[in-house]
């Protein structure tokens, strides 16, 4: 008697969510890992400081500039930039391994240069997802009001989101964040047929 085994090994996915600052990205994203136990948020590095709430392991692995600089000599990170002057933060090869591990789907939140190299890295095994804030004026606003930044770092986020609404044009796919309601079910559907069917294949 044969018998046949189907072993069934889920394909090893990744999820980037990016957005310019204070597109809202930051929530749609822990608004997924609540209700979606089959994605697990990798956990970056940052030299940045902690807000308030903020959980080290949770939220990011801070650490300081040199261990920083050690990390990035023995080739830790998947990626890594200087997101801010003097900020750095990069996603972890290990992070990566472990969720793969654990037969998930990685969903990272990084800034439009890391998820283009994650894009030039994973091809089709991974999406790039852009939040794009309904216009400059929203942005503006929504990154005043989060009151979590002095006044110096908030003109650098909001000269830091002016470049990167340019890079919309790289993502799979274009999430509009009017409502968040409506963005987080369209991102929702996005996810879904990226996993019945690989991202799509205009790159
Ligand atoms: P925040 O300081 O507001 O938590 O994050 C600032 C920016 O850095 C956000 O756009 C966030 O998505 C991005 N970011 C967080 N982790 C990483 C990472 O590992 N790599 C890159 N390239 N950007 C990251």
């Amino acid at each position: 008697m044969s018998h046949e085994f189907h072993v069934v090994v889920p394909p090893k996915k990744i999820i980037v969510i990016t957005a310019p600052s204070g597109a809202g990205k930051t929530s749609i994203v822990k608004k997924l890992v609540e209700q979606r136990p089959d994605l697990e948020f990798s956990v970056s590095c940052t030299t940045r400081t902690p807000r308030e709430g903020e959980v080290n392991g949770k939220d990011y692995y801070f650490i300081t500039v040199p261990e920083f600089q050690q990390r990035i000599q023995q080739g830790d990170f998947v990626e890594h930039e200087e997101v801010y002057p003097g900020q750095f933060y990069g996603s972890l090869k290990s992070e990566v391994e472990r969720i793969w591990s654990k037969r998930k789907i990685v969903l990272y939140d990084i800034d439009v240069k890391g998820a283009e190299s994650i894009k030039k890295k994973y091809g089709r095994d991974a999406i790039v997802i852009y939040i794009a804030p309904p216009d400059k004026e929203t942005l503006v606003r929504r990154l005043t009001n989060r009151n979590t930044e002095s006044k110096d770092s908030l003109k650098k986020r909001i000269k830091k989101a002016e470049e990167e609404l340019s890079y919309q044009s790289k993502a799979d796919k274009i999430v509009v964040n009017a409502d968040f309601d409506i963005a987080f079910m369209n991102v929702k559907n996005v996810i879904t047929n990226f996993l019945k069917l690989g991202a799509p294949a205009h790159h």
